[in-house]
């Protein structure tokens, strides 16, 4: 028997409603709704593009191999350049922080580097403060912006549509599935997606969905001026994630990797944790930060145990939640999007990401109901 066709209404156009609503657009009728002008505007646009398998908690390393395989051979005709491109990670520890080599080579294909072979790859790092490090070569950079475009398109092209400037204010129950209001009209849907990043929790709530207990956690990037020789550098990450310095398009973006929780909002730099960023970078390296020039802001949005949050609601009937991918939601934008797919249409969780380890009840927001 033919699958019934679903109306699911997706309620945020960043990376994660925009990876969904591809996924989902085959067999389903699929409205993106988005409050910004554009895509991507929030989080997705705002983060450092990185790939790497030794990050974060381990359904989160299981996510991120299991996206693996879509950024590395996207579908015929989905992108024209390449979603990743190497740059590898070197992860370096101090002397108070020699207790986290072992861990972070067990989380991974990893291996371990003495101070000097770091330093020899990346010369402006001061070896003498170092006690070790840890090389992750088969770290990636990603073209974020080209993958959400390449998302966008794809939908489309599948009969998906996406709205701007419509913001969802109110949503209510209407017979067994859901009426959505937002500034464009009014919509139905059997099914609603919770892809709103910062702003997950306060959809729960106009939905009278109990929260999950989603915090946006502010981190700040700087753009700075890069030595010469620094196109090749893999990126260097403080072990304990003090701070981290990528060489990008020419130039540094660093990070003092703060995690300051806010409300949710569209995220700007502040000055103190600026300063913090150039005065770490100065002290684990040798440069001199003599301009910044370009700032910025971002959210990352965490539940309590740092997983991201991928299930129907267990009370609420006809509620998805898409929400909590902290610093990890483009690298397992793919594998979240394919397993929340099959979940929503009820169909077998693709068998290529369970091999990766991943587990629907790590994700599921059963687990946060005390
Ligand atoms: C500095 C920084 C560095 C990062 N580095 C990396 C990295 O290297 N690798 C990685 O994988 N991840 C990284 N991240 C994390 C990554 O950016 C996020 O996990 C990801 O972008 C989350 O995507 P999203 O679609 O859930 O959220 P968003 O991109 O924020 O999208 C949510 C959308 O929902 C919309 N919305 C909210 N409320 C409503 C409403 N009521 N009606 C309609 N629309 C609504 C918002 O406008 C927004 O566009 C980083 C983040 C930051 C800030």
């Amino acid at each position: 028997m033919a699958e019934q066709r679903l109306r699911v209404v997706i309620i945020g156009a960043g990376m994660a409603g925009a990876s969904l609503a591809y996924e989902l657009a085959e067999t389903a009728d699929v409205l993106l709704l988005e409050r910004e002008s554009h895509p991507g505007y929030h989080s997705t646009g705002r983060s450092a593009a990185m790939f790497t398998e030794t990050y974060g908690p381990a359904p989160v390393r299981a996510l991120t191999r299991a996206a693996r395989a879509f950024y590395e051979t996207p579908p015929a005709g989905f992108i024209s350049v390449p979603i990743l491109t190497p740059r590898g990670v070197i992860l370096v520890a101090d002397a108070t922080q020699a207790a986290l080599i072992p861990e972070t080579l067990a989380a991974g294909a990893t291996h371990a580097l003495t101070p000097s072979e770091a330093e020899a790859q990346v010369p402006i790092l001061r070896g003498e403060r170092l006690v070790g490090a840890v090389a992750e070569p088969g770290a990636r950079a990603m073209d974020v912006d080209a993958l959400l475009q390449a998302y966008l398109r794809g939908l489309k092209a599948r009969g998906a549509r996406l709205m701007c400037d419509a913001v969802v204010t109110a949503l209510a129950r209407e017979g067994s599935g859901w009426q959505v209001t937002t500034a464009a009209g009014v919509f139905s849907a059997d099914v609603i997606v919770n892809a709103a990043g910062a702003w997950g929790d306060k959809i729960a709530e106009i939905a009278g969905v109990t929260t999950v207990g989603l915090v946006p956690k502010r981190r700040t990037a700087i753009l700075i001026d890069a030595p010469s020789d620094s196109a090749a550098w893999p990126m260097l990450n403080d072990i304990a994630e003090l701070w981290y310095i990528k060489p990008d398009a020419g130039l540094l973006l660093a990070s003092p990797a703060d995690a300051t929780p806010v409300e949710p909002q569209d995220a700007q730099p502040d000055e103190m944790d600026v300063a913090i960023c150039v005065d770490r970078i100065e002290t684990a390296t040798k440069l001199t930060v003599r301009r910044i020039r370009h700032k910025w802001a971002g959210l990352r949005s965490f539940v309590g145990d740092g997983v991201p949050v991928a299930g129907f609601d267990s009370i609420t009937p006809g509620f998805f939640w898409l929400v909590g991918q902290g610093g990890y939601g483009i690298q397992t934008a793919s594998a979240l999007a394919r397993l929340s797919a099959a979940l929503i249409r009820g169909v077998p969780v693709p068998a290529d990401l369970l091999a990766n380890g991943v587990d629907p009840a790590d994700l599921s927001p059963a687990r946060l109901l005390s």
